[in-house]
């Protein structure tokens, strides 16, 4: 293993949030480049090539939506999006944008490594052959035989659900919005049909999980969208263990 830690590029204009995410992240090992503007953002990203973006959306100069797009044109970093509580449709447009993830504030160091760890793993996956299972905890999903097992008994899905669990499974840990999962789904005429999604949501919970009404898997996030949660032990780990 390298000693050097992934780099992140952090683009956030308040001055105690940059301390926070610099003393969180350079604690485990992250390397980090930072700046308070998105113009400045668009120059060191080009100069750094970062492993990862962690992009305030309240930013002075420009919307970070256009850092969003402009970085999409040319790099495949993940994308950590910053928001403030309430900002749901800010969050949407940024994730549709193709930004990875978002953090709503305030967040602890633990949620903020166990996001960075999925996002970073996932864009080690990217070219490389694709998983053919996953497990999390009591739930297994084979990718290769669709087959989705509880507690080793194996469960019958129908096809829209098996297709909506595993859109959520090859993106495990990250959140997917409604318009995502519905065009993965149904298809692109289907991206206002969220009445389709709560239905289906509904239908798995009942089958994988063991209180529905308290799902530990299928999680929503209001406003947004929906995350198959990773195993919470992840959550205090980051690319580095501590020692
Ligand atoms: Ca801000």
């Amino acid at each position: 293993m390298t000693r050097t830690g992934p780099l992140v590029l952090l683009v956030e204009d308040e001055a105690h949030m940059r301390r926070f995410l610099r003393a969180s992240l350079t604690a485990h090992g992250y390397r980090l480049v930072e700046t308070a503007t998105a113009a400045e953002a668009m120059r060191q990203a080009k100069a750094y090539n970062p492993d990862l973006v962690i992009l305030d959306l309240g930013l002075p100069d420009r919307p970070g939506g256009e850092v969003i797009r402009a970085l999409r044109e040319w790099s495949a970093a993940p994308i950590v999006v910053i928001s403030a509580r309430g900002q749901e449709q800010d969050k949407i447009d940024a994730l549709d944008g193709g930004a990875d993830d978002y953090l709503t504030k305030p967040f602890g160091t633990g949620e903020l490594l166990a996001r960075l760890r999925v996002a970073l793993r996932r864009a080690e996956r990217v070219g490389q052959e694709a998983e053919t299972t996953l497990s999390m905890g009591d739930v297994s999903i084979d990718f290769t035989k669709r087959v989705v097992t509880v507690s080793g008994r194996e469960v019958h899905l129908t096809p829209i659900e098996y297709k909506l669990l595993a859109a959520l499974g090859r993106n495990a840990g990250m959140v997917l919005t409604h318009r995502q999962l519905l065009e993965q789904v149904w298809g692109p005429t289907y991206v206002d049909q969220t009445q389709y999604l709560r239905v289906y949501m509904a239908q798995l919970r009942h089958k994988i999980e063991a209180d529905p009404a308290r799902p530990r898997h299928l999680v929503t996030e209001p406003g947004v969208g929906y995350r198959l949660r990773v195993d919470s032990d992840d959550a205090s780990r980051g690319p580095i263990k501590e020692t």
